[in-house]
């Protein structure tokens, strides 16, 4: 079985969650408020050493029969040695980037918008429409002050410059979205803001079967069962600790299928209420 692809659908839709690569955190990255000693025993019961989490960057691609969109586009060319994959994984799959007609950016982050734009800035996808939410758009082109984030100055700053590379570039691409519209016919924009201002997550449906896309919104399947353990990298932490809750609960009760862009490779699954919080149900992927 390829381990960078992994082919579903949703209704009539084909789709792939296709694997930009991974990147190796720090543990307490994202549980900053966990106690040690706790924090060592779940990450043990995840058969997870403690120290690091190597998580995935994956992105989706989805031909709806009329469009083929991708959702978020990965580190891009110039991205850390271990990801930046996910154009030579579509290619694997005889998608090019002229074939791509429409590009969702989920939210302003290096491991999502890193691969708008090739080495020299010129957009990736030159046929496509690009989608951001206006809130996470103005958010990144205003200089924003990124000192409320727990996370070291230095990626604030990669932050910064890795958002001045590859967003100008799409402008004239752009369609922004203020409201929870159709982007396309079955993918719809749901507001999902906290992990950044304008962060924003994608119900897909087709027929009577439904995907949520809820990027970053969850970051780990720990955070399922431990809901106040939060990450470094949510911007406006109660709201986007009550935003996680929300979508959760959504996904919960409506038994729909969920892909989470850092959980472990191709992150689908269901998500079961349990107690205070929820538990993670991967798929099974293997066979
Ligand atoms: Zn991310």
């Amino acid at each position: 079985m390829n381990t960078e692809i992994y082919r579903f659908k949703v209704g009539t839709f084909e789709c792939l969650a296709v694997s930009d690569g991974t990147f190796v955190y720090p543990d307490h990255s994202f549980f900053v408020n966990a106690p040690k000693e706790r924090l060592e025993q779940v990450l043990r019961e995840h058969n997870i050493q403690p120290g690091d989490i190597t998580a995935p960057w994956t992105c989706l691609f989805i031909n709806t029969g009329q469009h083929r969109v991708l959702v978020d586009t990965g580190g891009g060319a110039g991205s850390v040695p271990s990801a930046g994959k996910l154009l030579r994984n579509l290619q694997a799959e005889g998608i090019e980037p002229v074939h791509i007609d429409t590009v969702i950016l989920t939210h302003g982050h290096p491991d999502h918008i890193g691969g708008n734009t090739d080495v020299e800035g010129k957009p990736v996808f030159p046929n496509a429409r690009y989608v951001m939410w206006k809130d996470e758009w103005e958010f990144w082109m205003s200089e924003p002050d990124l000192a409320q984030l727990e996370v070291e100055e230095e990626l604030k700053q990669i932050m910064h410059m890795l958002a001045r590379k590859n967003l100008p570039p799409i402008q004239g691409q752009l369609d922004l979205v203020d409201r929870e519209t159709e982007i396309l016919p079955g993918i719809q924009a749901i507001a999902a803001p906290g992990h950044t201002p304008g962060h924003m997550a994608l119900a897909i449906s087709s027929g009577s079967e439904q995907l949520l896309y809820i990027s970053d919104a969850v970051l780990h399947p720990i955070h399922l069962e431990q809901p106040d353990w939060y990450p470094a990298f949510d911007f406006v932490r109660e709201q986007a600790m009550a935003t996680r809750r929300h979508l959760l609960d959504r996904v919960a009760a409506e038994k729909a299928l969920m892909i989470a862009c850092h959980f472990p490779f191709p992150g689908l699954g269901h998500v079961l209420q349990k107690g205070e919080g929820w538990q993670w149900q991967p798929i099974r992927t293997t066979g």
